[in-house]
């Protein structure tokens, strides 16, 4: 029996989904298999035997603060980042790389084998591609949204948000951030400093600064910063303007309004102060316009190596037809399109779909088409109306209700089995899955599978998230079922 304030000894065997530590303590009478009392030890990694304090119980597990660490794991390295604990950013950063790389290899295979039923023989499984030498695990994302707000004495923090909290540390050298990051921090808070301006406060809605987001472009060295307030317009800002400017590849600088009391970091106006309103960014030989609304990969070095992956999956030779759903600003659909006969995305956010129309015609791409709306609707009324409303030719709705591929890459909560049942009649020779959580993908894979229709051939991971727990994967499923599939078009 394990109680609140209880000092245990435990040996970490696995890393949470939200990076803690994942200690068992076992009734020693009843051997090692059987399940014991599970304990969330945050700061520890795998193969940790650490002296833990109990801080809260539940029936079959609790959460415990690390005391010491009586044993290191041999694959406990010290953070770069000197707030590594406090950040709730990274949950991973005291774990060597390579220790990182194999525990997400076998949390996706443990996951396929005991949420999807997929056996070591159903299916082949290649070495996670990571950001190993000459990659480097740091300085990936072309992203950051950095909370504004102020200590008891008015001081300015910018920062980043304490695990599970809204105290923000004031920190402004992320190490899996872009190094220029830094550099813009400083200017606009030094603006705020000699222009009195407030930083938001959350307990009383006070305040104008909420967030600064920054997006670069790696591979055209564009940024984008825009400063999230909490009012109409932004008073005084020719300095920063000024300033921001002379940084080298400052394309965009702008205000998001955000007048809410909430958690959601952007509101819907976006204006510009100067530049354009969205930079660009290439993925291979495709050009994207991302403005700061719209949803893009974080980590560009490995999302093209994914997207090669998804290309290798779809085996296409130019005359098919494609399905892309879960599109976003249609970077995968874009990346297919030169190799296809006809893509259509499906994304419920109109905003990036109006980017993926002007992604297309920024590529004289002119065989991709977009629709908005929910995947598990759009589909299956798309394939209940047998195409109609589709406004492109007959001929080419038709191909769309018997696709030779289709592409999903849906956010954590996986796909509506609305929309799976609708695949199954679709019964394209390939289904490419792209997931961000390996639980709903297998899931969503074991699904498919007992239809008896589909195989799992081929799973590939990526490590997009480096210092963090989350996983991409491609997964390759081929149809098996040699049945013809009913005409309906
Ligand atoms: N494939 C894109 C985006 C993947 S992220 C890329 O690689 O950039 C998942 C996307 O699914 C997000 O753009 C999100 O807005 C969208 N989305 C979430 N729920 C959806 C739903 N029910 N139907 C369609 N799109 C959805």
């Amino acid at each position: 029996m394990i109680n609140k304030n209880d000092v245990v000894t435990v040996k970490i065997e696995d890393i949470s989904s939200e990076g803690q530590g994942i200690g068992i303590i076992r009734d020693e009478s009843t051997g090692a298999d059987a399940c014991g009392f599970v304990l969330f030890i945050k700061d520890t990694v795998i193969g940790d035997v650490v002296e833990a304090k109990v801080m809260k119980t539940k029936k079959t597990y609790g959460y415990a603060r690390l005391v010491r660490i009586i044993e290191q794991s041999p694959d406990r390295v010290t953070a770069r980042c000197p707030v590594a604990r406090q950040c709730g950013g990274c949950q991973l950063q005291e774990m060597s790389y390579e220790a990182q790389l194999r525990f997400k290899q076998n949390k996706v295979a443990n996951n396929l084998k005991r949420l999807g039923g997929l056996g070591e023989a159903d299916y082949v499984m290649h070495p996670i591609v990571g950001m190993t030498a000459p990659d480097e695990p740091y300085h990936y994302r072309n992203k950051a949204q950095f909370p504004v707000g102020c200590d008891r004495d008015g001081n300015i923090k910018i920062g980043f948000y304490a695990g599970r909290t809204h105290d923000i540390i004031d920190y402004m050298d992320c190490c899996i951030g872009d190094p220029v990051n830094k550099d813009i921090l400083r200017i606009v808070r030094q603006w705020m400093t000699d222009n009195n301006i407030k930083p938001y406060n959350e307990e009383n809605h006070s305040g104008v600064v909420r967030h600064i987001l920054i997006r670069t472009g790696r591979a055209t060295g564009e940024i984008c910063v825009c400063l999230v307030i909490n009012a109409d317009k932004l008073q005084r800002y020719d300095s920063l303007v000024g300033e921001l400017a002379k940084i080298d590849g400052m394309t965009s600088i702008m205000i998001n309004v955000n007048r809410e009391k909430t958690n959601v970091i952007l509101g819907r106006h976006c204006e510009t102060l100067w530049g354009r309103p969205y930079i660009e960014d290439c993925i291979g030989d495709v050009r994207y316009r991302i403005s700061p609304l719209s949803f893009y990969q974080v980590n560009p070095v490995q999302t093209k190596r994914m997207y090669d992956k998804v290309l290798e999956y779809a085996q296409l030779t130019g005359n098919e037809a494609v399905w892309d759903l879960y599109c976003g600003i249609g970077t995968i659909s874009l990346f297919l399109a030169k190799n296809a006969k006809k893509v259509y995305g499906v994304e419920i956010v109109p905003q990036a779909i109006e980017d993926a129309g002007n992604n297309a015609a920024l590529n004289n791409i002119d065989n991709a088409q977009f629709f908005v709306g929910k995947a598990e609707e759009v589909v299956p009324e798309f394939y209940k109306n047998g195409g109609e409303g589709d406004t492109d030719s007959a001929r080419s709705g038709a191909d769309m209700l018997r696709p030779d591929v289709i592409v999903v890459d849906p956010p954590r909560k996986g796909c509506d089995t609305s929309l799976l049942d609708t695949m199954l009649e679709m019964a394209p020779p390939r289904i490419v899955y792209v997931s961000c959580d390996s639980a709903t993908l297998a899931r969503d894979l074991k699904y498919l599978r007992e239809s008896g229709r589909y195989e799992v051939r081929d799973v590939q991971c990526y490590d997009n998230f480096c210092q963090g727990v989350h996983v991409e994967t491609v997964v390759w499923m081929s149809r098996v079922s040699n049945e013809p599939r009913t005409d309906r078009a």
